[in-house]
């Protein structure tokens, strides 16, 4: 006979925050308060937030940070040319410089 924590757990919905398994139909994390479902911008279903695109139309939910910020930085073009790599260099150059010169101070 299985125990009734196992089939809560498979019902369970994990917190895309905190990675705690969340029993029944919550909305919220029970631990961190974070938002578990998210509602698809395309078909207004309500999709779990670890799902990454939506079970009903396929619309992808999640865009990532860093695709954002690469777009931002370098347009469209997936490839990286020798001068976006020189700036990414001095840019990650002058962050290393700065942390450098604040941990001095200490
Ligand atoms: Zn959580
Ligand atoms: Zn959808």
């Amino acid at each position: 006979m299985p125990s009734k924590n196992l089939v809560q757990g498979e019902k369970g919905l994990l917190c895309p925050k905190c990675s705690h398994l969340n029993p029944g139909d919550l909305k919220q994390c029970e631990y961190c308060n974070s938002q578990l479902f998210v509602k698809c911008k395309k078909c207004g279903a309500k999709v779990q937030r670890v799902i990454s695109s939506c079970p009903e139309c396929r619309h992808r939910m999640h865009k990532s940070r860093f695709g954002k910020l690469k777009r931002r930085l370098f347009g469209k073009s997936e490839k990286i040319t020798l001068g976006q790599a020189a700036i990414m260099m001095i840019v990650s150059f002058g962050a290393y410089k700065v942390i450098t010169m604040a941990a001095s101070k200490f």
